[in-house]
């Protein structure tokens, strides 16, 4: 299917790996220029590489910290104009609900919140202007289903919902749409971290694991970045552009619920 999109711009935040590489090497193949973004340069600059030299799209790579002010507006000056916006972020840490205080609550809702706010607050008027645009904010499972040892992200990721849920309602007749991508469990770093936590709780292997979080989702298996980054890429299409302030579940049947 043709995306419809050659040509657009996109700012795909956090993407050196994992879901946020996903969403970029989809976009690319949909003939997409990118502006990339991680706080590590070396592995966003082989990632850059390995997009331009496979999609022969251009690819701009900015290292920054996207969560911080100074970050963001170099990412922001480098992006101009985009059409499309990916936000995302690394995750706060796990825990128990009663170690978290103010000052840990601030730092998830700045990184999990108020960065694809202040991301959409600088780039979706451009958008609005120009009458055309796609932000899709990377945020979790854990909106529909709380995750209870992830308590931070629960919370800050639901205010993120919140705002999206109102706000596209207002840009929407701008030809601006804004939808949440909600991951389960895929196969990235992220999952390896997570394997390991499951291996001390339980004095297993990380192989065992795997096998104990692959048996709690109905396929069976975790979610791969190019399932995750093509369906990203078709909320950015032109196709999707009746699809508005929606969450979409990517996660294998593992939230059991009927709507
Ligand atoms: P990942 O494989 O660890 O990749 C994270 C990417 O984000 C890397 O490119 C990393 O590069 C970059 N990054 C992290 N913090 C950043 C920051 N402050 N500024 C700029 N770049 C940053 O993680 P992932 O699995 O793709 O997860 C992405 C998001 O989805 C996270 O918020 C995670 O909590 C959420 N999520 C993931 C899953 C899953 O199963 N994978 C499930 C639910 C939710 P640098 O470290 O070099 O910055």
């Amino acid at each position: 299917m043709d995306l419809g999109i050659r040509g657009k711009r996109a700012l795909v935040c956090a993407s050196s790996k994992g879901l946020g590489r996903g969403c970029a090497e989809a976009l690319a193949a949909a003939g997409v220029e990118l502006v990339l973004n991680a706080r590590g340069a070396e592995a966003l600059e082989a990632t850059a590489a390995a997009i331009r030299a496979e999609h022969g799209v251009s690819v701009t790579a900015v290292a920054a910290d996207i969560t911080d002010e100074a970050g963001r507006a170099r990412v922001l000056e480098a992006a101009g104009a985009v059409d499309i916006l990916i936000t995302n972020a690394g995750g706060p840490p796990p825990g128990l609900w009663s170690d978290w205080g103010r000052e840990d609550f601030i730092k998830a809702l700045d990184a999990n919140m108020l960065t694809p706010i202040a991301l959409m607050t600088a780039l979706v008027p451009g958008m609005m202007e120009r009458g055309w645009g796609r932000v899709v904010n990377i945020t979790s499972q854990s909106v529909k289903a709380p995750i209870p040892q992830l308590g931070l992200s629960n919370a800050a990721r639901t205010g993120l919902t919140g705002y999206v849920a109102g706000t596209a309602r207002q840009v929407a007749g701008h030809g601006v749409t804004i939808n949440n991508l909600l991951p389960g469990s895929h196969d990235t770093d992220r999952a390896v971290a997570l394997e390991k936590g499951v291996a001390k709780a339980q004095d297993v292997s990380l192989e065992e694991a795997r096998k104990i979080r692959c048996k709690a989702i109905p396929s069976g298996r975790y979610g791969t970045i190019a399932e995750f980054g093509n369906t990203c890429a078709f909320l950015c299409s032109e196709h999707a552009g009746f699809i508005v302030g929606q969450n979409i579940l990517l996660d294998g049947g593992q939230t059991s619920a009927t709507i």
